[in-house]
């Protein structure tokens, strides 16, 4: 079985009661945070799991929205793991590397001051960053995990993560338009958690800005197109623009289910799904 865990379904305008996108995926004794949205950690303590128990840290892409709480993991990392210092795995797109050494920049007073507050604390944050855009992503773990370029553009390189435990597999899309990175990511897959938004609505609201979202994200209808070509079973919706209040996510899982005729999952931050 792996459980996936909505930790943040909102997007990057501010919601008092969505947290940034940020995924959880657990399986066996294994937890794997995708994404590291605005109060990531909040949501991931609520879900029973600390920033010292993650076994990888999975960037889709580097939009400030998905990245903006890093920094917050990085440090409770760090300053909650005992005794044998363990590397932070971090795994992105092309460069995650050069983010995160600027991350590390810009905490270098705390790390100094922790370092000589705490005598038991001698090293910076240990964290170990593997770049990928393709094939599979080589962590100490059980859980199988791969990645394939998704669609973003103009933001490049952005990848989306499977997740492959004993028989079941979970696909996280990431923000992305149909594309064929996806489709061959998902390929035998039993989940796919995707990132959505309502042109129909967004394309209704006079804001040049807020139009320009819609050419490099999936519609509710493109996801479920997406979803239905692969054969998943389920689809987990999240990132939604314009969010909707809660509870009331009806008529977004009525579109869905226009196009795609396995279950479809949304609703709060929090929400839990299980695959198996
Ligand atoms: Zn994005
Ligand atoms: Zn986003």
């Amino acid at each position: 079985m792996i459980t996936i865990t909505l930790l943040g379904t909102g997007s990057p305008i501010p919601d008092p009661n969505r947290a940034g996108p940020a995924t959880l995926i657990q399986a066996g004794e294994e937890n794997y945070l995708v994404d590291a949205g605005r109060g990531v950690l909040m949501r991931l303590t609520a879900a029973g799991c600390g920033a010292n128990m993650l076994n990888g840290v999975l960037i889709t892409h580097l939009h400030s929205d998905h990245i903006t709480d890093l920094n917050d993991v990085i440090t409770s990392a760090w300053i909650t793991t005992f005794g044998k210092p363990k590397p932070l795995q971090i795994v992105g797109p092309p460069g995650t590397k050069e983010v995160v050494d600027r991350i590390l920049h810009f905490l270098s007073f705390d790390i100094g001051y922790r370092i000589d507050h705490h005598a038991d604390l001698n090293d910076p944050p240990d964290v170990d960053v593997i770049e990928i855009e393709s094939g599979n992503v080589e962590l100490e773990g059980i859980v199988k995990i791969s990645t394939e370029p998704t669609e973003h553009r103009p933001v490049h390189p952005t990848i989306g993560f499977r997740f492959d435990y004993k028989d079941d597999a979970v696909v996280v899309a990431g923000d992305t338009i149909p594309c064929a990175g996806l489709d061959k990511l998902c390929v035998g897959a039993k989940g796919l958690v995707h990132t959505v938004i309502r042109k129909d609505i967004i394309e209704n609201i006079p804001i040049e800005r807020l139009q320009d979202v819609c050419d490099y994200h999936s519609s509710v209808e493109e996801a479920s197109q997406t979803a239905e070509r692969a054969g998943v079973e389920t689809l987990v919706l999240t990132h939604y623009v314009p969010a909707f209040p809660s509870g009331q996510g009806e008529e977004w899982k009525e579109i869905a289910s226009q196009h795609f005729s396995g279950r479809i999952e949304l609703g709060d931050d929090l929400h839990r799904v299980e695959i198996d």
